[in-house]
């Protein structure tokens, strides 16, 4: 029936979240795992805020290498298969809610990052990029040659979404005439409000677990998104 729905669409546009990447080795960071409970004085929604940034850098970057960076996992089956889709004219945008690349790593192009990337980092102070590895590499809290704090361009909690992405993913949602959603169970903001802009024939979900999307759905698969997706390889 998938194989189906993508057939007859010319238009699909992919939205996922943090179970597209557990199948290449990255816990949802959100997941309340006991290790941070033994390691971490508090729980990652505080400790990746933009608060907590400013008043203990320090222990931010501490979680931020730990639990954020992985700069060595590999795209699985699900990335590769919507750079496939992509290919071949069928998918137009990836919306994601990673920071990891992971899309880009297998091939994607269009791919709206809505809550950034830790691949892009900049001096808060003169703005200068920097790769990763510097972020990755320091050690306490990575400092530019102007003495500025380097941060990764990601959206810490109680920050705002970019602007420009939060429009093209719109844009996109409004013109697709197939939608998938995986990887997320939707209570992740900006998720539910993004796709209220989806008018299209046919809204597939692949989530192990229920989301409150699953009556609007023409279809539901229940599987890992990696195996839901990879035969389209
Ligand atoms: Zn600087």
């Amino acid at each position: 029936m998938l194989r189906d729905f993508i057939a007859k669409s010319n238009y699909i546009v992919f939205f996922g979240g943090a179970g597209v990447s557990t199948e290449s080795g990255i816990p949802d960071f959100r997941s309340v795992d006991g290790l941070y409970n033994q390691q971490w004085k508090y729980p990652p929604e505080v400790m990746i805020s933009h608060s907590f940034f400013e008043s203990q850098t320090e222990e931010f970057f501490d979680f931020y290498g730990a639990k954020l960076l992985h700069l060595d996992a590999q795209p699985n089956k699900a990335h590769l298969a919507l750079a496939a889709l992509e290919k071949a004219g069928k998918l137009k945008a990836v919306i994601t809610q990673n920071i990891d690349g992971l899309h880009q790593k297998a091939g994607s192009e269009n791919v709206l990052e809505l809550h950034g990337s830790v691949w892009r980092n900049y001096c808060l102070n003169c703005g200068v990029t920097y790769s990763v590895d510097v972020v990755a590499n320091a050690a306490g809290v990575p400092l530019c040659e102007c003495a500025g704090i380097i941060r990764p361009d990601i959206v810490l909690y109680e920050e705002m979404l970019d602007d420009d992405v939060m429009i093209k993913a719109i844009e996109h949602i409004s013109r697709a005439d197939m939608l998938i959603i995986g990887g997320t169970s939707l209570g992740v903001y900006p998720a539910a409000g993004l796709l209220q802009h989806f008018g299209g024939e046919n809204l597939v979900l692949i989530n192990k677990t229920a989301t409150h999307m699953d009556k609007a759905a023409d279809l539901i698969i229940r599987e890992n998104i990696g195996d839901a997706l990879g035969c389209f390889i």
